[in-house]
């Protein structure tokens, strides 16, 4: 019976998909064939979707009728007959969007109903930044558009759905650090096993074709040597502005395994208080190295063994002392990104607070592995400078006393609006980010 009620949105799937087919673009003809296919999740977000996807379609065949018209005008032949038709052929794509108002259809997508908005939200943010760097960067920046041409549009739609799904996951407090760590590790393994397949010689799977040291501190250390600015830099600096320190939580594909490290054990300790001035003192000595190096003249096999070294002596403290601790040693102590996120991400205006519900009992405490959340950080009510907003206390605690802001938003949507952004930059890096 739903297939009935569905029709004219397959329908206008199909033609659409004919339509980009008989143009050459058989990436979008195969978004717009498996799109419908979305229609057997069953969750409210779909119903937000589909209806958002056909009016897009709808602007197409606008944008396309004119086309036509002006082409037809301009040969000197008629045009009245052919403007009728896409005329149809727009109105049964935009109506066709209205069929989930219709009481019964709407019934069937009723799963994760409260977090619909913001999963559609994350869907069409996702999907519109992918679709921007589609266009406007020359290099193709998308996997498979390395491999198929057309095939970009393909997985922009297929990390669009992931993004609406990821949300709805991230929204569920109880949930939130759970699925935050699998979908940072799944970044990291993805990173990673690009730039495996990068050193057996399949260049596509490289940022550039060229190789660079998998290493955060390079994003500012190799920008400065080679004097150049590189495109993870700008992938960075987007993210910072954008959700602040949350890039070390939700961004870096070092990160999670630090994380993956200081939990092996349950709790974590109090790191000493000299390790914020150790910090600081790595991010002034490797930006000085790396401008030093340059200056000398210093070669790029020196430099990149060099920078090798500084890599492995993380991960060294990763196995050593934050297994040890309990907390993320590599990233509040040795890592200079770590340091500059915390400061520049000052810039966004998301905060993690703690209101006046709190009881002190420090149970939050437990969940924190960036040292943000000892108890006299508690008393003043805000995590301290170490925090990324990682949200993993926000579940913590039961009394639901901690909470995201953002200027002067209701918690709740601050919420929401921080999960979206952080789980759609998410999957524009998990799409973009290699080296
Ligand atoms: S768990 Fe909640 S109530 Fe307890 S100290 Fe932390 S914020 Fe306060
Ligand atoms: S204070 Fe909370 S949000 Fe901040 S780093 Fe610690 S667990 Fe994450």
């Amino acid at each position: 019976m739903n297939l009935v009620r569905l029709s004219p949105v397959l329908l206008s799937a199909l033609i659409m998909a004919a339509h980009f087919y008989r143009t050459g673009n058989v990436g979008l003809a195969v978004v717009s064939t498996s799109a419908p296919l979305i229609l057997f999740m069953k969750r409210r977000w779909v119903a937000y979707v589909i209806p958002g996807l056909l009016l897009l379609g709808a602007m197409v065949w606008i944008n396309t009728t004119f086309a036509f018209i002006h082409i037809r005008q301009a040969l000197g032949m008629p045009w009245m007959r052919l403007a009728v038709i896409l005329g149809t052929v727009t109105l049964l794509t935009a109506l066709s969007a209205l069929v989930f108002s219709r009481k019964k259809l709407a019934g069937t997508y009723s799963r994760a109903m409260e977090t619909a908005k913001p999963s559609a939200a994350a869907f069409f943010l996702t999907g519109f930044i992918l679709t921007t760097v589609q266009f406007k960067v020359k290099l193709p920046l998308l996997l498979l558009e390395r491999f198929i041409p057309g095939g970009g549009w393909i997985e922009i739609f297929f990390l669009a759905v992931y993004a609406a799904f990821i949300t709805e996951k991230m929204l569920d407090r109880t949930q939130s650090a759970k699925w935050r760590r699998r979908v940072w590790a799944l970044f990291s393994v993805v990173f990673f096993g690009q730039l495996v397949l990068g050193l057996a010689g399949m260049e596509q799977f490289l940022m550039t074709g060229k190789l660079h040291l998998p290493i955060p501190a390079m994003i500012i250390a190799g920008p400065l040597f080679r004097w150049e600015t590189s495109i993870m830099l700008f992938l960075f600096a987007g993210a910072v502005v954008l959700i602040g320190p949350a890039w070390c939580s939700y961004l870096c594909y070092i990160g999670s395994w630090d994380d993956a490290a200081s939990r092996k054990r349950r709790k974590p300790k109090k790191l000493p208080a000299w390790r914020k001035p150790v910090q600081i003192a790595m991010f002034i000595l490797i930006t000085l190295t790396a401008v030093g190096l340059r200056l000398a003249g210093v070669s790029m096999t020196v430099a990149t063994f060099m920078g090798l070294l500084f890599g492995l002596a993380g991960v060294g403290i990763m196995v050593i002392w934050s297994r040890k601790s309990g907390a993320m040693t590599h990233c509040t102590t040795w890592c200079p990104i770590g340091v500059l996120v915390v400061w520049i991400g000052k810039i966004s205006p998301f905060r993690i607070r703690i209101n006046d519900s709190c009881n002190d009992c420090g149970i939050c405490r437990l969940s924190c592995r960036y040292d943000a959340l000892n108890l006299t950080d508690i008393k003043k009510r805000k995590p301290g400078i170490s925090c990324t907003l990682c949200g993993d206390c926000i579940g913590s605690c039961k009394d639901s006393s901690i909470e995201y802001r953002f200027l002067g938003m209701k918690a709740e949507h601050a919420g929401i609006l921080f999960i979206v952004l952080a789980v759609s930059l998410h999957t524009v890096f998990l799409g973009l980010g290699r080296i």
